[in-house]
C-alpha cells in the first residue's frame, strides 16, 4: 500500500467537504478522481500531502501515519508530489533551475548532481532543447512539463495531479497526457484529478466519482463509464436518458 485513508473529514468552518473518505492506493496503481466542481476533490489530494490539516480520520503513507502529531511534514512531502493546474514555476529561473532547487533545499543534492538529474528528468518530459529557457520563454504545455519533472526529480513514490491539464489550450493538453501516460505505464502510482474522459478510460486502473464530499461510486474504467450505478454518476457523465 502507497497511500491509505480511513474516514477522512475535512470542513471549512462548518462547512464538512469531506465526510468520511475511505481509500487505498496500491503500488503502481492510478487512481482518477472525477466529480463536479466543488466536491472535494481537490481538498483530498491537499490532505494526502498535507497542504490542509484534515479534521477527521487517519492518513497513512506506506508505513507511517502521516496524520499523527509526531510525523515530519516535510519528509513526508518529499515523497509526494504534486503537480497543480498552476504551474507555479519560479518567473526569474530557468527550467533547469527551476526543477534543481527543491532537490538541493529539500534532498540536500549537490548542485552537479541536482543539475545532472534536472537535465534528466526536464529530457524525459520531452524538454531536453528547452533546459535553459524561462518559463515565460516556455508555452503552457512546456511550463506544465517542466513542473512535472520538477517533481519527479524528488524521487516521489506517489504523484498527485490536480487538474492538471485544465488551464492549457487545447492543443498543448495531448503532451501534457502523453508524459502522464508514460509515467503511469512506467510503473508510477498516481492519483488523478482530472476531466479528460479519454484520459481516465486509457490510463486509469480505478475510476472514483465523488460527489458532495462522498465517494459515491468506483470501479473499473468500464464499470464507471460503461455501466454506472449511481444517478449522480449518470448525470455526471451525461447519461441520463
Ligand atoms: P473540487 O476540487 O472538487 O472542485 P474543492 O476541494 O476545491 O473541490 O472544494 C470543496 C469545497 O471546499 C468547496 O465548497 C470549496 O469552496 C471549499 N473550500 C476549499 N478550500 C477552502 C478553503 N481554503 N477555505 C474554505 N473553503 C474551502
Ligand atoms: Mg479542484
Amino acid at each position: 500500500m502507497v497511500v491509505r485513508i480511513e474516514d477522512l473529514r475535512k470542513s471549512f468552518g462548518d462547512n464538512e467537504v469531506l465526510r468520511g473518505i475511505d481509500l487505498d492506493v496500491h503500488r503502481g496503481e492510478v487512481v482518477v478522481i472525477l466529480g463536479p466542481s466543488g466536491s472535494g476533490k481537490s481538498t483530498l489530494l491537499r490532505c494526502v500531502n498535507l497542504l490542509e490539516k484534515p479534521t477527521g480520520g487517519r492518513i497513512f503513507f506506506e508505513d507511517t501515519e502521516i496524520t499523527a502529531k509526531k510525523t515530519d511534514i516535510n519528509k513526508v512531502r518529499a515523497k509526494v508530489g504534486m503537480v497543480f493546474q498552476n504551474f507555479n514555476l519560479f518567473p526569474h529561473l530557468t527550467a533547469k533551475k527551476n526543477v534543481m532547487l527543491a532537490q538541493q533545499k529539500v534532498l540536500h543534492r549537490n548542485a552537479d548532481e541536482a543539475a545532472r538529474i534536472a537535465v534528466e528528468q526536464l529530457e524525459k518530459v520531452g524538454l531536453g532543447e528547452r533546459i535553459d529557457y524561462k518559463p515565460s520563454e516556455l508555452s503552457g504545455g512546456q511550463q506544465q512539463r517542466v513542473a512535472i519533472a520538477r517533481a519527479l526529480a524528488m524521487d516521489p513514490h506517489v504523484m498527485l495531479f490536480d487538474e492538471a491539464t485544465s488551464a492549457l489550450d487545447p492543443e498543448l493538453v495531448r503532451d501534457v497526457l502523453g508524459v502522464m501516460k508514460s509515467l503511469a505505464k512506467g510503473g508510477m502510482t498516481m492519483i488523478v484529478v482530472t476531466h479528460e474522459m479519454g484520459f481516465a478510460r486509457d490510463v486509469a486502473d480505478r475510476v472514483i466519482f465523488m460527489d458532495g464530499g462522498f465517494i459515491v461510486e468506483q470501479g473499473t474504467p468500464e464499470d464507471v463509464f460503461d455501466h454506472p450505478k449511481s444517478d449522480r454518476t449518470k448525470d455526471f457523465l451525461g447519461h441520463i436518458s
